[in-house]
Parts: structure tokens; sequence; C-alpha cells
């Protein structure tokens, strides 16, 4: 017998491997094993198929061991799976890769352990180094302990040249990685009515009161005697809280009669108590819309809720998935980041309960495979709330999915493979399961409002707000035109400033957005015009205050802000540009008396802190805060009256075909959050293009206008949705080899595809952490078969694999790019 074999490798095929005698009839598909690939390494692989067909020529190694009673998956995940892999070009092992909790993936890691010291030969520093780590921590480490420790980037040629010295010995382990959790027990040394034997036990305990009135609190908590009953597991936790001192207990299982029992327990077994649902009333529109909505799952399996910011779309779906729940269904709730919505996930708690769980990517590894365990131990009405990982989970029967913001382009994945987009990969896994899906947003993308547009999928429109709370007034201001009147208070236009003061006096709070963070994007020196740059990226670093440093905000690069200038030596070095924490400073600056919080990547990074910043600016602790993006997602205060946009020029009109609909929907969003309750809000957008075509749709309101004038673009230009895109990115760490490979290939692609084929060109930033990339762009017309497409593709990138050119350099595809 024979197992295909999926490993978590970006390996194209699946690897056959023996399954020897002991495990026969054991080993299903969804099986978890450990096998070895290669010399040295250990991994765990999944079973895909078993079969008869020995391998011919070939050596095949034994499966080593078997993980689990049962599969770790059940149907239809593996043909998810395998969708994925096809859909977006990329390997099972890959897909299996980010759809398993680390935490059941165990790997062996390679440890080092010092052998022989009495080798005098002179060591090199960095030898001296990894030695000196190693005997620091009792001889004996792991690879990347050793990396973090000595902070040596490549450690390997180093830790083998020691071993060939001697010095050092190298071995393989399988480091196991999810603990569970275990209670302790106590059992009795008897079957259940054996009086006999209980009397012998009493007769044991005789000469110590102690010992029995152990055996009766035993007796007592267990139930053993009450003949009706079922026996009760007694916790040793609740056994010496009822008064049997440890002690005690120790004497009664040296005698015989108890023995301690470990048991598994899930951290997220229901409790027992029951929850009372709270469901919130519809309002009239809300319940007219969703009867619209289970009407148009009759007919169309996907339907997209286009509601506007604070209609109560989540009072909508909390009543589909409380529906979905009693029919006795699983429901999954997808938002774009699980991190930013403590906000909604309470919302949730509170009418679900313990039905309720949260996959959320800040947990352990060992919450995560308790989330999974419990989903694969049962089929009980559930419904996960998640990020984009969260549709891997072990569903039994999904009825239903909700992909909540559809349009946003944080459901893409981008690196690593799989790069898949995790709306759409959830249209496909409840099509599997035969379940409805809604997708919501006020702003939905441009591709799924013109599927409803096309008839493909159902439209349901909200198009008022909750209680009637009108939509803000968005004011567009010409900072140019404020500059040259001298209207302007630094950053803050005129209109701005009096809003927030206005605002401010009437107990009322603001926001204020700047998509980007630190204190100022560009340092540069006044007398020669030096600026600095990252080491490793083709880009300028950034200003940040409060730690005096300059970082690349795109490979974590940091090094003192220099006092004079590198160049000339001159002391004349300036910062130019807003970012949030600059204006953070000076908007506290020009509000005396007013406290000001920041929200960004920068001031979120402890646990807790973005929930802190959200539960003081709700409970009006603080009054304006300044915020990235992060401000303009789905949260909800009742007290904002006034939303400013610093500066929208640096969200349009970019080289790219989704720049305006990213733009478009951005503002919208962050528009959203103003006058949320009956009090109107009132949103400034600072530009120095109020005329553009989108900040006039924006400040209109107007979302079917901008629609209708993108789809034009879209068609014009040949974009999709009436184009697919492949864009295929080529890597190396030498400008030119990048470029070659990059021309070579797109020549390639050009024999086969002819005029579809655009590139090669370098990227907007050309250079990230070392690597010079290159891009080349397939679009290819709708109606042409992408499978066949990516077949071809498929073929390319093996022929590509063998070229002289293509050593050291990696190619990728992106399908469908976000
Ligand atoms: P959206 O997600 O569409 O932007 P929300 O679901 O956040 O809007 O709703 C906006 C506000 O209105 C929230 O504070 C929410 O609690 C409240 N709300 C919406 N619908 C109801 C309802 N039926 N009953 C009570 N409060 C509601
Ligand atoms: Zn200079
Ligand atoms: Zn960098």
């Amino acid at each position: 017998m024979f197992a295909e074999i999926i490993l978590p490798l970006p390996l194209y095929a699946t690897y056959t491997y023996a399954v020897p005698s002991r495990f026969e009839g054991m080993l299903q598909a969804g099986s978890r094993v450990l096998v070895q690939f290669g010399k040295k390494k250990y991994y765990t692989g999944l079973v895909e198929t078993l079969h008869n067909n020995s391998p011919k020529g070939r050596e095949v190694k034994e499966i080593i061991g078997l993980l689990d009673a049962a599969p770790i998956v059940r149907y239809p995940q593996l043909n998810l799976w395998k969708w994925i892999s096809e859909y977006y070009l990329c390997s099972v092992g890959e897909v299996m890769r980010a759809a398993l909790p680390s935490g059941l993936k165990p790997e062996s890691e390679t440890f080092v352990t010092l052998a022989d010291e009495s080798d005098l030969r002179a060591l090199t520093e960095k030898e001296a180094s990894v030695i000196m780590a190693l005997s620091e921590k009792k001889g004996r480490m792991k690879i990347s302990e050793i990396e973090a420790r000595t902070e040596i980037r490549n450690i390997m040629p180093v830790v083998n040249a020691l071993m060939e010295s001697g010095i050092v010995a190298v071995d393989e382990k399988v480091v196991e990685r999810y603990r569970s959790k275990k209670e302790s027990y106590v059992a009795i040394n008897l079957e259940r009515g054996d009086m006999d034997g209980l009397h012998g036990f009493f007769d044991l305990t005789r000469r110590s009161v102690a010992q029995e009135k152990g055996l009766i609190a035993w007796l007592d908590m267990s139930g053993w005697l009450a003949q009706g009953k079922e026996e009760q597991p007694v916790k040793k936790e609740d056994f010496l809280k009822g008064g049997v001192s440890p002690n005690v207990l120790r004497g009664m299982i040296s005698k015989g009669i108890f023995r301690i029992e470990k048991r598994e327990i899930n951290r997220f077994n229901p409790r027992s108590e029951h929850h009372e649902s709270r469901l919130a009333k519809l309002s009239e529109a809300q319940q007219r819309a969703k009867d619209e909505i289970v009407a148009n799952f009759r007919e169309k399996k996907i339907t997209l809720l286009h509601g506007l910011t604070g209609s109560g779309k989540t009072e909508i779906y909390t009543h589909l998935i409380d529906k979905c729940l009693q029919e006795g269904n699983q429901a999954l709730f997808l938002v774009p980041e699980i991190s930013l919505t403590t906000q909604l996930t309470d919302r949730l708690r509170r009418v679900f309960g313990d039905r309720l769980l949260v996959y959320h990517s800040k947990f352990s590894d060992n919450e995560r495979v308790d989330i999974w365990k419990r989903l694969l131990g049962g089929r009980e009405p559930l419904v996960v709330i998640g990020a984009r990982s969260s549709l891997f989970l072990p569903f039994a029967r999904l009825g239903l999915v909700i992909v909540d913001e559809e349009h946003e382009s944080s459901y893409k994945q981008y690196d690593p493979a799989p790069r898949y987009n995790a709306r759409d990969t959830a249209t496909v896994l409840a099509s599997m399961h035969g379940a409805d899906v809604l997708l919501g947003s006020a702003t939905p993308s441009v591709e799924t409002y013109y599927k409803t547009q096309q008839g493909k999928y159902g439209l349901v429109t909200l198009s008022e707000r909750y209680e009637g709370s009108t939509l803000p007034d968005v004011t567009l201001v010409d900072m140019t035109d404020q500059r040259k009147k001298k209207l302007n208070d630094g950053i803050l236009s005129a209109p701005l400033k009096e809003a927030l003061d206005k605002a401010l006096s009437e107990g009322m709070q603001g926001i204020v957005f700047q998509n980007r963070r630190g204190y100022a994007p560009m340092v540069v020196c006044r007398q020669c015009g030096w600026t600095p740059r990252c080491e490793n990226c083709d880009v300028s670093l950034v200003y940040h205050k409060n730690t005096d440093l300059l970082k690349c905000h795109y490979c974590g690069f940091t090094q003192l802000r220099p006092r004079t200038c590198p160049a000339c030596g001159s002391n004349d070095i300036a910062t130019y540009g807003y970012g949030t924490e600059r204006i953070a400073e000076e908007i506290h600056q020009k509000f005396e008396g007013k406290r000001v919080a920041r929200m960004d990547l920068d001031t979120t990074r402890n646990k807790d802190s973005y929930q802190e910043i959200i539960e003081e600016f709700a409970s009006q602790q603080t009054d304006i805060l300044v915020g990235t993006q992060m401000v303009s997602k789905g949260l909800d205060f009742a007290k904002v009256k006034v939303v400013g946009v610093v500066n929208a020029d640096t969200l349009l009109n970019f080289p790219d075909f989704r720049s305006n609909e990213r733009g478009f929907n951005m503002l919208s969003q962050v528009a959203g959050r103003a006058g949320r309750r009956r009090e109107k809000g009132e949103v400034v957008i600072q530009s120095t293009r109020p005329k553009d075509r989108i900040l006039q749709y924006v400040a209109a309101h107007d979302y079917e206008g901008y629609y209708r004038s993108e789809i034009l673009e879209r068609e014009k230009y040949g974009y999709p949705p009436f184009t697919k895109i492949v864009n295929i990115y080529i890597k190396h760490k030498d400008a030119l080899t990048a470029d070659r490979a990059a021309v070579a290939l797109a020549l390639r692609l050009r024999e086969i595809f002819g005029a579809r084929v655009l590139g090669p060109e370098k990227p907007f930033v050309s250079r990230v952490a070392l690597w010079y990339l290159q891009t080349i762009m397939l679009k290819m017309e709708t109606g042409v078969s992408m499978k066949k497409v990516k077949k071809l593709l498929r073929e390319v990138y093996e022929e590509a694999a063998g070229e002289e050119y293509m050593k050291g350099t990696q190619i990728y595809y992106d399908v469908d790019p976000g």
C-alpha cells in the first residue's frame, strides 16, 4: 500500500511514501503523518490518497509516524485546497501551510550541540560568538535561537565549519508545538457497584479520619452510589478545594484507593450555562432588507448587501446568522482584519455567547488548534468570526458565509503563496457546502457590483442610516488656495480648524485621518540635498520623532537620525511632510487642553493597545483621534461629529488601475465615521485638486455615479472585470540578472500570449529587502479558458526553472492582483 502525501512545501506534486503494515487500515485521506523528506528534514504531511501502484525505479521511503487516530481535515477541505492551488497557481502544500495552524504542523528543527571544546584551533569572530552563545545555554540550541542571539544572519556556514572541526555536532529533532490542556481527575479503583470492594476501602481508611472523610467526599461528589444517575468525574482541583489535603490524597493513592487520570480538555468547550440570545429588533428598512436577502438566496446563492455606512448592516448579519444556527447549520463571518474588530466581536458575543468562535492571529498556536479541534470534533451550530485564514477551518456544514467589507484589499494575500483572495475563495467554499453567501459593503468593489448588474449576484440596497440619521456634509477644501490666502493654520485649513473647534466646544469629538505613519516622510540636507535612504530598499527613510529614528516602512531597517549630513557635514537638516505622529503633535499644540490620541501601527503594537485607544475614545477620555486607515475601518462612535482628511492627494492618481477605487472606498469609509447618531456629521477633505472626479463623487455620496464612471474607464482600458489579470513577479538580488531574467521570460510569454503580455517593467518601489523586482502583466480577455492559460503558465514556469539565468531568481504569479 502507498500513500500520496501533501507536504507543506512549494512542490507542485504530491510525494509517494510506503505505508508500513502497522498503519494499514488506519490511514485515510486527511490523516496526518510524519515523513522524512530529503536527507535530514522531517515534516508533517497529509495523506491525499491511498493506492497500490508501486512507483517504478524509485526508492520509496516509509511513513514514519501516524499523528492522530482520525483525519484532521474533513470533506470538502482538500477539494478547496486543490481549487486554490489550481486557480492561484501555487502548490497544494503551500495551501496546506496556510491552512493548518502551526500547532498542527510539527517539523524537525536543527539543533547544535557543543561537542569538543578541547580543539584549540583559532576561531573566527563569528565562530567564537556561536560557541559563546552555546556555552551560555547549556551547550545546546536551535539554529534559529543561535541566529537570534548572535545576530548573525546566515549562520549555517559558520556552524558547518565548526562541525567539520568536530567542535559542535548537529542533529534534527521533531518539535511538537501543540500542547493540549490537560486536567487531572481523581478516579476510584473500583468497578461501579462493587460494594464489597467499597467496604474493603472503608476498612483501609479506618485508622485515618481524614482519609475516611476523603472517601466519603469523593463518593458524594461523583454520585457513585446514586444508582439512577451517571457517575460524575471528580476534578482534582475541586476535590482538594472540598477540604481534602494533598497529603491525604497522596496517602489514599498509595493505598490503591484512588488514581489520578489526566484528561485532555478543549480550551473552547462550551460552558454549560445557557445563553439568552439577545437580538436587536430590526428597523423597518432593515427588516425589509433582510427579507429581500432571504428571498434572493432562493435564486442566487451569492447576494450583495449594499448598505450605507451606519445603516446597521451588522444587525442584519446577526439576524441571518441566528437563522442559520437555528436551522442547525454553521456560519462563517469573514472580516478584513480581526484585530481591528473588537467592537464588532463584542456585539456578536452578546448575542451568540459561546456559540461564537473567534479565530484570531494574535491567539497562541494552542488556542488555534483547540478551535480547529472543536470544529473537527462535532457538527454543532457555531459561528466563526475571523480574517481570511478562518475559511480553512474544518466546518461540518456551512449554511451561511458573510464577507463584511467585501471591497477590502486585505482579503487578498500578497505574500507568501497562496496568493488567494479570501472573498472569492469563500464563494467557492460556500458552493462546496451549498451555503449562501452575503457580501456586504457601503462601497462595493467594482467587480462585485458589476456582477450584480450582470444578474450573476443578487443585490439588496439599504439606503438609509439606522434611526434616520443623515449622511454627513462633505466639504472639499482647496489647500493651494488656503496657503495662497494664508487661511490655513499649519496643516489645518480654516474650515477644518473651525469645524473641530465647534464640535469640541459642543462636547463632541473629531477624527483626523492621514494615511501615513511616522513624523515626517522626508528628511533632507538643505545644503547639499542629501536624503537618507534604506540600505535594502529603493525608498527613503521616514523620520520617527518619538524614538528619534529613521525607519524603512518596507523592510523595517532602522538607523539613528544623523546630527550632521554624512555627505557634506552641514547640520542644516530639515524634515518635510506629515505623518500621523507630527499631525497629532500639531493638533495637540493647536487645541489647548484637549486630549489627542493617535492610532496607527506604531501605537498599536502591544496586544491590548488598540483596544485601549478605542475604549478611551469611546468613553470620551480623548477628544481627537488622529490615525491611519485603522480609524476608517468599521468603527462606531456615537460622539464623532467631525472627520478631517489631511491630504487626499496621496490617495488618488497612482499608476495602478485600482487607485481610484481604493481612494473612493477609503475616503467614503472614513467619512462614514462621522455623525452616526442623530447629530449630523461634518467631513472636511483637504486636497490640492478638489475638482478631482473621485473627490466629487465622495462629497456627493454618489456611489452609483462613481461606479458608472469607473466601469467605463475599466472597459476603455481593458481592466477587470473586462479582463483577467495575472501579474508575474521576478526577483533577484542582482539588478542586472533580475532584468535579464524578466526580459527572457517576457519574450517566452509573448510567443504564447502575444500582445496580451505587458512589460517587463520596474515597479514603483523597485527594490525591497535586498531583492530587485521586475513585473510582467498578463491581461487575458474574459471568455478565454483560464484553465488553459494557467496550464501554460505552469509549463512556462517549469521550463524557466531549468534556464541558466534563472539561478537565484524567484518567479511567482499573482492571479487577480488586489
Ligand atoms: P454599518 O455596519 O452598516 O456601518 P452598524 O451595524 O455599525 O452599521 O450600525 C450603526 C449603529 O446603529 C450601531 O451603533 C448599531 O448598534 C446601531 N443599530 C443598527 N441597527 C440597530 C437596531 N436594529 N437596533 C439597535 N441598534 C441598531
Ligand atoms: Zn548635506
Ligand atoms: Zn527597507
